[in-house]
C-alpha cells in the first residue's frame, strides 16, 4: 500500500500569493487541507476574509497580508513577516496573476508593464524573497498557463510573462537545487474565475472551447488541489523543473 503520508503538509509553512479568489484561493485551502499553515497574500489584506475565514473554519492557521507583487520594495518584508507569523517557510506559491486581452497593435507599455510586473518580475522577487527564508529547503510553485505552450492571440503581453515564467522556473530548478528548493509550475487550462469571466459570459465561446477538451468539460477549481499538495509535499521530492498542464487533455490534443 502506498505510504499517504508523503503528501502530508503537517508542519509545512506556505505562502499563496493572489489567495482572495479564484485558483490562489483554491490552492491556499487544499495546502491547509494538506496540513500546511498558510499565510494568504493580496494587494487589499481585507479581501483575504473568505480564505481566511475557509481555513481557520478547517482547523487551519491562515495568516493574511497585504502584498501587491508589483511593488518589489513591499516582497522582502512581507516574506519576512510571514516566515517569522508561521515559524519558517517551506512552500512559496506564485499564483498572483492578472490579463488583459489587448489586440497586440494596441498593446500600451502600461499594460505590457502591468501584466509583466505582476506575473513575472513579482513572480521572481517572491521566489527570491522565499528561497532566503527557506533555510531547510522548500518547494516553489509557479502558475503557468496554457500560454506557456501555445500561441494565442490577442494574449501576447500574458503569454509572454508566462512563457518567462517557464524560462524562470527551470533556471530557478537548477540554481537551487543545491539548496535543497525544488521549482515547479502548474499550467491550468480553462477555470473559470473573475480574471476569465468575461469569456464565459459568451456561449459561443463555451461552445467552441468544450468541443476542442477532450475531456469534454471546463476546470473545476478542485481539479487543482492533487498537483498542488504533490509538487509542495514529499511526494515530489525528485521533480523540479517541470511544468504540469491540468487541462482535460487539451494540449495533448492540439
Ligand atoms: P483571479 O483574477 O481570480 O485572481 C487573481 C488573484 O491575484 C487575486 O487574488 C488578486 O487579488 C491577485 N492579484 C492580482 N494582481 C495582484 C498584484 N499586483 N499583487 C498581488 N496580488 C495580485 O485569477 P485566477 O484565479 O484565474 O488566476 C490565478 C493564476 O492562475 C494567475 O496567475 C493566472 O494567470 C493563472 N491561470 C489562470 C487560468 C484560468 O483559467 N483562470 C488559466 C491559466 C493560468 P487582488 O486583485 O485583490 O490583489
Amino acid at each position: 500500500m502506498a505510504d499517504l503520508s508523503l503528501f502530508d503538509l503537517t508542519g509545512q509553512t506556505a505562502l499563496v500569493t493572489g489567495a482572495s479568489r479564484g485558483i490562489g484561493q483554491e490552492i491556499a485551502v487544499a495546502l491547509a487541507r494538506a496540513g500546511a499553515d498558510v499565510a494568504i497574500t493580496a494587494r487589499d489584506a481585507a479581501s483575504l476574509a473568505a480564505c481566511a475565514e475557509l481555513i481557520t473554519s478547517l482547523g487551519g492557521t491562515a495568516y493574511p497580508l497585504a502584498l501587491d507583487v508589483r511593488d518589489v520594495s513591499q516582497i522582502s518584508g512581507a516574506v519576512t513577516a510571514a516566515a517569522d507569523r508561521l515559524g519558517g517557510l517551506s512552500i512559496l506559491v506564485n499564483n498572483a496573476g492578472v490579463e488583459q486581452v489587448t489586440p497586440s497593435l494596441e498593446v500600451t507599455e502600461a499594460i505590457w508593464d502591468n501584466i509583466l510586473d505582476t506575473n513575472l518580475k513579482g513572480a521572481f522577487f517572491c521566489a527570491q524573497a522565499a528561497a532566503k527564508a527557506m533555510t531547510a529547503g522548500g518547494a516553489i510553485i509557479n502558475l503557468c498557463s496554457l500560454t506557456t505552450e501555445v500561441g494565442i492571440p490577442t494574449a501576447v503581453p500574458y503569454g509572454s510573462s508566462k512563457t518567462g515564467l517557464l524560462g524562470m522556473t527551470r533556471a530557478l530548478a537548477a540554481e537551487w537545487a543545491p539548496l535543497g528548493i525544488r521549482v515547479n509550475a502548474i499550467a491550468p487550462g480553462y477555470f473559470r474565475t473573475a480574471m476569465t469571466e468575461e469569456f464565459y459570459q459568451n456561449e459561443a465561446w463555451q461552445m467552441a472551447m468544450q468541443a476542442k477538451i477532450p475531456m469534454g468539460r471546463f476546470g473545476a477549481l478542485a481539479d487543482l488541489d492533487g498537483i498542488a499538495v504533490f509538487l509542495a509535499s514529499r511526494a515530489s521530492a525528485y521533480i523540479t523543473g517541470q511544468c504540469f498542464p491540468v487541462d482535460g487533455g487539451f494540449l495533448a490534443s492540439i
